[in-house]
């Protein structure tokens, strides 16, 4: 049920839940003299309370700044476990519109899981473009990097250590999620994250890793967007077009069932729609399992 604490840089660490597919994410805590930031929480009370754990054990200082890095309910549904006088919770301006409106409907998706008490709390702050952060020896820059996974993103980006949190912009080993933000956007935004050129990238979900992961995720995002416009020469929908998909080497990818939705995404832009407009997410869920073969979404919370 815990994560475990993968130390990037002196101070620097995160906080990784394997294996890191739907509704199991990684979380940041960054330890600085003054004040600790953590990058998101977790799904389930339970998960919550174990991250919550790690940070008292890595910074028992009582000042702590929560950033969120979109308001997905696996990274902010155990907001509140953390909430409280002495700490703030970040999120880009376009969350807490998110958080209202969305709520715990991720919930129903997965009935059977063990959420635990989760009630929604607003951040007690945003951003806008980006923020620096000082953290007391170590100094984070919050940057929101565009529509990408959604419209409310923040990158978390340590300029010394050269480590960078991506939120859902990096799934690493599992298929990248574009439906509710931008593919083109995110495909803007990789390229900014390359250039800040990071040693160390923590992606929202799966292993730790290095730039390459920046890599993988491109490599997938072009590979859907030459689908989209090969499915839409030939007439065919989005669920059409992925099951006719070669998927090479990206079927061994977790939660290869994003590719539906993902597709729906493509096919917005491609007929040129605008980055970020609301594309009801559950047919394309439905859809995605019945690219699964009927099998339901497996959130492992
Ligand atoms: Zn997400």
């Amino acid at each position: 049920m815990s994560g475990t604490v993968v130390t990037v840089a002196d101070g620097v660490h995160a906080y990784v839940q394997a294996p890191g597919g739907w509704c199991v994410n990684n979380a940041g805590i960054v330890v600085g003299e003054d004040a600790v930031l953590v990058v998101d929480t977790a799904a389930t009370e339970k998960r919550a309370l174990a991250l919550r754990d790690a940070v008292d054990a890595l910074a028992p200082g009582p000042r702590r700044i929560v950033v969120s890095t979109h308001h997905h309910g696996d990274h902010t549904f155990g907001n509140h476990v953390f909430a409280g006088p002495h700490t703030d919770l970040v999120s880009h301006e376009g969350g807490p519109a998110e958080l209202l409106r969305r709520g715990t409907a991720l919930q129903s998706l997965w009935p059977d899981v063990d959420w635990g008490n989760t009630p929604t709390v607003l951040p007690t702050s945003t951003v806008g473009d980006g923020a620096t952060l000082d953290l007391g020896g170590i100094t984070a820059h919050l940057v929101h990097p565009g529509i990408a996974h959604t419209g409310d993103d923040l990158v978390v980006w340590l300029p010394e250590q050269r480590v960078l949190y991506a939120g859902d912009l990096v799934f690493s080993g599992a298929a990248p999620f574009v439906l509710m933000g931008s593919l083109t956007g995110s495909l803007e935004a990789l390229a900014r994250l390359r250039a800040l050129r990071p040693r160390v990238v923590v992606g929202g979900h799966g292993p730790v890793g290095g730039p390459e992961l920046l890599d993988s995720v491109e490599e997938y995002l072009r590979w859907v967007s030459g689908l989209a416009e090969r499915g839409l020469a030939d007439g065919l929908s989005p669920l059409e077009t992925a099951r006719r998909a070669d998927e090479g080497a990206f079927a061994a990818l977790l939660d290869r069932e994003r590719l539906v939705g993902n597709l729906h995404r493509a096919f917005q832009e491609a007929v040129g729609g605008v980055h970020g407009a609301h594309i009801p997410s559950t047919p394309a869920m439905r859809e995605m399992v019945a690219f699964n073969g009927g099998r339901p979404l497996k959130c492992l919370a």
